[in-house]
């Protein structure tokens, strides 16, 4: 066994096609290769759309593509005090303000005449108009939105004379330092806690790789543009930064990206039409 160690991260709000098990294989390829381990985290923090059926089919799915990882799983909805103690950090340093502004609140003021143009689109959607953005003052409210001040939080970490990056080692591979510039103006201050879910994927993805040791993150190209947000995050928590991997995304005939609305390449439909793991894998060109 040596340090690698990855993690498949699936969230259970529909079934795993075949852009999954691309994902879950490869971490579990370059976990063997490296002889380290590969671990399964369940990321059903939405609690409105997670369903205790997706998760089986979860444990179903990838035994059947012959992956096994170690139990118990960890469930991100168990570990809401993890997120909340990070939130409290961020809050006593005054990088969090609450947001009451709903979608079509940002649309509007996002497009408002006096900004010109079409909205910015980041990592989140429209990069946020920053209506609410406040000092915060008290103890951080319960069940509200909570933006990130990215401003400030790269002020605090003084990025300028300390810069930030990561290693990429799939998805245009070498190391990938942050522009301020471009965080502040193209992805913004994105929500660490959503309202009544107390967490964000960002947040929870990053306490949940560190807490559990992860020394290489394996997941597709959709999210390369989500690390940066990461990375800032590990550094005001003082957590640790994996090398990355971020994968091809696979595509339909059409070359539309799979999504989990697609049911058409639910693993479990290869499965109940008699595929075999191998059949997927050689689908998958692996
Ligand atoms: N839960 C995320 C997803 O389903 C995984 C993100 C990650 O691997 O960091 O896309």
């Amino acid at each position: 066994m040596t340090g690698f160690r990855t993690r498949f991260a699936p969230s259970p709000t529909g079934p795993l096609h075949l852009g999954h098990a691309f994902s879950a294989l490869c971490a579990d390829q370059m976990a063997r290769a490296a002889g380290g381990s590969f671990l399964l985290r369940i990321e059903d923090i939405d609690t409105a759309r997670a369903r205790p059926e997706w998760e089986v089919q979860i444990y179903e799915d990838l035994g059947w593509l012959g992956l096994e990882w170690p139990v118990p799983v960890l469930r991100q909805s168990a570990g809401l005090a993890r997120y909340g103690a990070a939130l409290d950090r961020l809050w006593a340093q005054g990088l969090l303000y609450v947001c009451h502004c709903n979608r079509k609140d940002i649309a509007a003021a996002a497009t408002a005449p006096q900004e010109g143009g079409a909205p910015l689109i980041g990592p989140d959607g429209i990069v946020y108009p920053g209506t609410c953005r406040q000092p915060a003052k008290g103890p951080r409210p319960d069940g509200a939105a909570l933006r990130l001040n990215m401003v400030r939080a790269l002020k605090v970490l003084n990025v300028v004379q300390r810069p930030l990056g990561f290693y990429e080692k799939l998805h245009s591979p070498g190391y990938h330092r942050i522009d301020p510039t471009h965080l502040v103006e193209n992805v913004g201050d994105v929500v660490l806690a959503r309202r009544e879910i107390g967490t964000s994927y960002h947040l929870s993805a990053v306490v949940d790789d560190a807490g559990q040791g992860i020394t290489d993150v394996v997941r597709g190209a959709d999210l390369f543009d989500a690390t940066p947000i990461h990375r800032v995050l590990q550094a005001l928590l003082g957590l640790p930064t994996p090398v990355y991997h971020h994968h091809r995304l696979i595509r339909d005939q059409q070359g539309k990206r799979l999504a989990k609305r697609d049911d058409a390449r639910a693993l479990a439909r290869y499965r109940a039409e008699g595929a075999t793991a191998a059949d997927i894998r050689a689908l998958l060109g692996m």
